[in-house]
């Protein structure tokens, strides 16, 4: 498809290529998170971060990223959430979140056109720790019962031509009983061959406050974002490789942001030092030659000329284990922006930081 998209002067054709790239990347990205949590759990390195949440608009959040697919497939998708379910919840969302996704999108994938399904949160037991349960039921192709056996297992897929016929790498639901257990609770299947599916898991939860402590919802913050927002604002971009300077500096385009650059650590802090006020943030990258992001973050943070002056510096890597963003945060960064970098995370971080 870069191919193509290269050797064609035709516009429709190039953005057809372009989709079709997206869609691939994409894909393959769901591949790697995959693939990466499955080596966090055989390391015993898959952790869970809780923070307070809003239960349903995170259903929600998970439907809307579904329900391209729900209609495409003319399914109907019904939701019953338990009133009773307290409005905020603390746990990690993000892990509960996946696992809802995943589930509901093999129901998705494993549904006929026109079929139906049902996404049910049910309140077991209240209390300052309460116990959830979710239900996914769909009346697709179903699972025998000696298939049901293998479903949990890395790589375990119903028959050997699932993943001829319908994609997918068996990791999901692997990843899924993993996630569950450390929630403190279990998953398990109710199928019969031809007659649907419903899968059910059990979590624990803590009761959530009042919400305050919940980060504003920043979905629409690219919309929301004026053009030169941040114009005469300086940050120093230190990131030794040439294709995430350009990727950053051509996404903060329009920001009116002024962009200067350093190749590594050594550069950055000699920057920095050379004019301490001249920056108004930093976004550092960790792995890098010469000096890394954390050496460079401690030298910055003990230069005498700064002991007044509190310059931000978020990182920005790869690395998602809990204990690299809190090397990060030992090593004096302020916070964490994860690569692939999401752009609306960026900004969140530019208006929390220079706005
Ligand atoms: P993947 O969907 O990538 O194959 P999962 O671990 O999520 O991996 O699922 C493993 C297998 O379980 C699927 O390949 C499929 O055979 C079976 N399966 C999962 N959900 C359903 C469902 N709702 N209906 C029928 N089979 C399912």
């Amino acid at each position: 498809m870069t191919r193509i998209c290269k050797n064609t002067n035709e516009i429709v054709k190039k953005d057809h290529a372009l989709v079709k790239i997206e869609d691939a990347s994409t894909h393959l990205l769901g591949i790697l998170n995959d693939v990466l949590d499955m080596s966090k759990i055989e390391a015993n390195k898959l952790e869970l971060s809780p923070v307070e949440f809003n239960f349903e608009k995170m259903l929600d959040k998970v439907i809307s990223v579904i329900n391209f697919r729900v209609e495409e497939k003319k399914q109907t998708l019904i939701k019953n959430i338990d009133k009773n379910i307290p409005s905020y919840l603390i746990g990690d969302d993000q892990r509960l979140a996946q696992v809802i996704t995943n589930l509901l999108s093999n129901a998705v994938k494993f549904t006929p056109e026109g079929g139906e399904i049902q996404l049910n949160a049910i309140l077991l037991c209240a209390g300052k720790e309460c116990q959830l349960r979710i239900e996914v039921i769909d009346n697709g192709i179903g699972i025998s019962a000696e298939q049901q056996e293998r479903l949990f297992d890395a790589f375990g897929q119903a028959e050997s031509g699932t993943s001829r016929k319908y994609g997918g790498t068996g990791l999901g639901l692997a990843i899924s009983k993993r996630i569950v257990k450390l929630m403190g609770g279990k998953i398990w299947i109710e199928s019969e061959m031809g007659k649907g599916a419903k899968f059910i898991f059990n979590v624990k939860m803590q009761m959530g406050e009042d919400g305050l402590s919940i980060q504003q919802d920043n979905s629409n913050i690219i919309q929301a974002l004026d053009k030169n927002e941040f114009a005469e604002k300086r940050i120093l971009l230190a990131e030794d490789v040439e294709i995430n300077r350009e990727i950053i500096i051509t996404l903060l385009e329009d920001t009116g942001l002024i962009i200067d650059c350093a190749e590594n650590g050594k550069e950055a802090l000699i920057m920095i030092a050379s004019d301490p006020g001249k920056y108004d943030m930093v976004f550092m990258d960790v792995q890098m030659p010469e000096m890394d992001g954390y050496e460079a973050t401690r030298c910055i943070r003990e230069l005498p000329a700064l002991a007044n002056k509190k310059l931000p510096i978020i990182a920005m890597t790869a690395n998602v284990f809990k204990e690299d963003i809190e090397a990060c945060l030992a090593a004096g960064m302020d916070d964490h922006l994860g690569k692939p970098l999401d752009i609306n995370e960026v900004f969140v971080k530019l208006r929390k930081y220079l706005g």
